[in-house]
């Protein structure tokens, strides 16, 4: 590799950057000055010729130009927003089509990218929720950088968003808005009464709160939407949801009140009542929806829990004739108010892509996350396998200590026995389901976890083989998320 101080004088010349460590597609001017990134001893930093624009690093000056050298740092994405407005995120949960790329690792973005270039739905590069910030020791300014430095080094200039994703409280929304996420997905399932979903008739009655509002609005009311969709309510049924949501009005009312109402925050709301354990009904999706549009509060998405099983990293699991039955009333549901659906853990559901795709009419949001991290521990077993080996090891003895977070039908015995594989074997491992979601949920202990004293176990070694086989990375993940959009636009305009 030349050094990159012998490029800067040759900046407007035909020289190939990439002799030189440097990112071509991060080559951006404004005014006089030139910026972008490199590798300098295998480091990533980013690079200014010409008037300083802020960034912080050390200052030379080579030829007659200013030059500053920084890290990929905090201050150093803050600048970058300001001055390429490109790089920071903007709202785009209210385009037609969106797509949620949850980054993991802070890796991911630049691959993912390269997918959005090709198709006009619109990603949301920093998506993570408080479980998976905890468990990767990651925080939301880290997240929205990683984000930042990689559609800056990708040339990414189409738009994309950043999510606040499954915030439960008011801090943690005032906190990820207050970093400059462009989309909060409220997260209601503490505040939905379950017990009332499944409670017998003579317990329902007892407990019953009567609204008489409610009653005269629903009960015996049949809905016609279009495209001959219709449904009634029963008494039951009323008296069950009114139960079983009432709170999330409340919740989802206040946390509208207080952060979107009067403007404060310029970013989209998704209202999640997907982290449940029963099916959302079409009574319950048109209620919630009905309710909250009566109390002013507007939101760009819902995300309800369709039928059939999403689990993490595995296809769809339940009838497909059954998921499409439902959605169509669903899609009319959301047509009728005019916001989208959202699909949650909607990594890998092959299957079932082709018909929401179809039956939204290509206006939809879909929320992927985490197989980018399958991705990357394939790369893992492909490149270094007795490290791969060690890990599987490991998580496997994590198992059981994980499967609290996640709900998973994962049975570890049927599981190859890793002796039995040879290292070409063993990324076959990734088109089994079990192991799968074994790597999928053991995510916290193997990029965390320390021996006794306190070097990380993997993480290290992980880092260093995913910064030196980055292109391969992104050219694994632009292959997986493709795979995605394919099967939802297969059908858009039918
Ligand atoms: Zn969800």
């Amino acid at each position: 590799m030349k050094d990159v101080r012998k490029f800067i004088p040759l900046l407007k010349s035909k020289v190939d950057p990439v002799e030189y460590g440097v990112y071509p597609l991060s080559i951006h001017t404004s005014d006089e000055t030139t910026v972008f990134i490199t590798r300098i001893r295998g480091e990533k930093h980013i690079v200014s010729v010409g008037p300083s624009i802020g960034l912080e690093g050390t200052s030379q000056r080579i030829e007659d130009k200013e030059v500053i050298i920084g890290e990929l740092n905090s201050a150093n994405a803050a600048v970058l927003r300001e001055v390429f407005p490109f790089t920071a995120p903007s709202r785009v949960l209210s385009k037609e089509r969106s797509i949620g790329c949850g980054d993991r690792l802070g890796l991911a973005s630049a691959g993912h990218t390269r997918v959005f270039t090709e198709y006009d739905a619109y990603p949301i590069l920093a998506q993570q929720s408080m479980r998976e910030l905890n468990l990767t020791k990651r925080t939301y300014q880290d997240v929205l950088d990683a984000a930042t430095f990689a559609v800056f080094q990708e040339g990414y200039k189409k738009g994309w968003g950043a999510d606040g994703d499954h915030l439960k409280t008011s801090e943690e929304i005032q906190h990820a808005l207050s970093v400059g996420y462009t989309m909060i997905t409220l997260d209601c399932s503490e505040h939905m009464n379950n017990e009332f979903e499944l409670m017998d008739t003579a317990e329902l009655d007892a407990r019953y709160e009567p609204d008489a509002q409610v009653e005269k609005e629903y009960i015996g009311r049949k809905i016609v939407l279009s495209g001959g969709v219709s449904f009634t309510y029963s008494e039951e049924e009323v008296k069950r949801m009114v139960m079983t949501y009432r709170d999330v009005l409340t919740h989802a009312q206040n946390i509208y009140d207080t952060f979107f109402k009067d403007g404060t925050y310029d970013a989209d709301f998704e209202i999640s009542i997907d982290e449940t354990t029963t099916t959302t009904t079409v009574q319950e999706h048109y209620f919630v929806a009905n309710e909250l549009i009566k109390r002013g509060v507007s939101f760009a998405t819902i995300a309800p829990r369709f039928c059939g099983e999403f689990q993490k990293g595995v296809d769809y699991i339940g009838n497909v004739e059954d998921f499409e039955r439902e959605l169509i009333v669903h899609q009319a549901i959301a047509a009728y108010f005019g916001y989208k659906l959202s699909l949650h853990s909607g990594s890998d559901k092959f299957s079932v892509f082709e018909i929401f795709g179809r039956i939204t009419g290509g206006n939809f949001h879909v929320k992927t996350a985490g197989t980018n991290w399958l991705e990357a521990m394939k790369l893992v077993a492909v490149k270094a396998p007795d490290l791969y080996r060690r890990i599987h090891a490991y998580a496997l003895s994590k198992f059981d200590e994980v499967t609290q977070y996640y709900h998973v039908s994962t049975d570890i015995t049927r599981i190859p026995d890793l002796q039995s594989l040879s290292d070409a074997e063993l990324v076959k491992l990734f088109e089994h389901n079990d192991s799968r979601q074994l790597i999928h949920i053991t995510y916290g202990p193997i990029l965390t976890d320390t021996d006794a004293g306190g070097k990380p176990l993997f993480a290290d070694d992980l880092f260093e083989l995913w910064d030196e086989y980055e292109e391969d990375y992104a050219h694994l993940l632009s292959i997986h998320i493709s795979r995605h959009l394919y099967e939802l636009y297969r059908h858009i305009n039918q």
